[in-house]
């Protein structure tokens, strides 16, 4: 199985400039490949003795043409470029996937560039990628963080973005599936917190929602510039620095959210062999007291993804309760299920004066907090 981390590295400034030419020269022989490509298909459907282009015809013709600087440059460059370009062609005529656009010349205004290689290697720590003969200094680069993966490296992509240099280190590992404890968990997600059989978990920390909070105040401080100014807006200095931290926020989110849910998804595939969730993509919830719910909602989705991936890697199982299951409606004491008038919504129940966070059952009496409630409801299922 390969599993992927992305770290962030710190090039000194003379592999700052090698790690940009790597990216100008991927562009370079993406935009190159596919302008050969679509050259030689023209002479082909007008003469069809002239080949076909696929990878390897496209590789030679490029490789044949090599100017002398490409030599200081690295050749597995070259190859990826055109073995994703024939990758994009492919998925392309793929009818089984419809989504695939033509592939596209890539600009260099778009704000993520990078390479790959499949010849890099994590010497002491460091990431050492390969030296062309015709260089002569070379250095490894520092990686944030120890990686605490071991294992053959695959291709190894590199990417520059806001000026910060990131890499993904794919790892062919062998997975320990984890020891099976014959536990069974449900789990609920609410805005602001997730409730499982074992507890609650607060997804809305105080520091996460002052950056929702800062966020708001960001994105209308740069509407209320473009309304005022129009498009010039965007071209001013003060413009340009709202919006860079209004990224830094967004990234600050980011982060918050995914180690909450990574930390919680992990806790759950180690200590339960079955988790039921609620196969909802996007909850459909009044988030009153959010500041941003698309941010918030956004962790509804990545949670699923992220327990689903783990589930598979370390065998356990996810069941997913119909859309239809009436989790919050059903008593988890005698199944009777709250129907027209009787029903719990957002405000509690007005006609028989219930709160909005317990759940009172009119056939035997049982009165439990209404989350509780829905996850004893979803473990029912198992
Ligand atoms: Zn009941």
């Amino acid at each position: 199985m390969i599993r992927t981390q992305k770290v962030r590295i710190y090039p000194n400034s003379h592999m700052t400039k090698i790690l940009d030419d790597l990216c100008d020269y991927r562009r370079y022989c993406w935009n190159m490949g596919l302008e050969t490509w679509n050259d030689m298909y023209d002479l082909h459907t007008i003469e069809p003795t002239n080949s076909c282009p696929n990878t390897y015809v496209v590789r030679n013709e490029m490789v044949r043409n090599k100017y002398d600087w490409q030599y200081k440059l690295s050749a597995r460059t070259l190859q990826l470029a055109i073995d994703d370009l024939g990758k994009a062609w492919k998925n392309f005529f793929d009818k089984s996937q419809p989504d695939w656009g033509k592939p596209r010349f890539k600009s260099k205004k778009i704000p993520r560039q990078g390479f790959k290689t499949d010849r890099a290697k994590i010497i002491s720590g460091k990431l050492r990628l390969d030296k062309p003969c015709d260089v002569k200094n070379w250095y490894d680069i520092r990686i944030s963080k120890n990686s605490d993966l071991t294992g053959e490296l695959k291709v190894v992509s590199v990417y520059r973005e806001n000026g910060k240099y990131w890499a993904s280190l794919p790892f062919e590992v062998d997975l320990k599936s984890k020891a099976k404890c014959g536990r069974s968990t449900a789990v609920d997600l609410n805005v602001g917190h997730i409730n499982y059989t074992d507890g609650i978990v607060n997804t809305l920390p105080k520091k996460l929602g002052i950056l929702y909070e800062r966020i708001k105040i960001y994105q209308k401080g740069l509407a209320r510039k473009r309304f005022l100014n129009g498009k010039i807006a965007t071209k001013s200095n003060n413009y340009k620095a709202m919006r860079i931290k209004l990224q830094r926020d967004y990234g600050r989110v980011f982060n918050i959210q995914h180690d909450i849910i990574q930390k919680f998804t992990t806790k759950l595939v180690t200590t339960y062999d079955k988790v039921v969730i609620e196969n909802l993509s996007v909850k459909d919830m009044k988030m009153t007291h959010v500041a941003s719910k698309g941010l918030h909602r956004s962790m509804f989705g990545y949670f699923r993804q992220n327990l689903m991936y783990k589930c598979n890697w370390y065998d356990k199982e996810l069941i997913l309760a119909d859309k239809t299951y009436p989790s919050t409606q059903r008593c988890s004491k005698c199944g009777y299920i709250k129907r027209g008038e009787d029903r719990i919504t957002l405000g509690g129940n007005s006609s028989h004066g219930t709160r909005h966070n317990e759940y009172v059952c009119y056939k035997c009496g049982f009165v439990l907090d209404r989350d509780e409630n829905a996850v004893l409801n979803l473990l029912a299922l198992i």
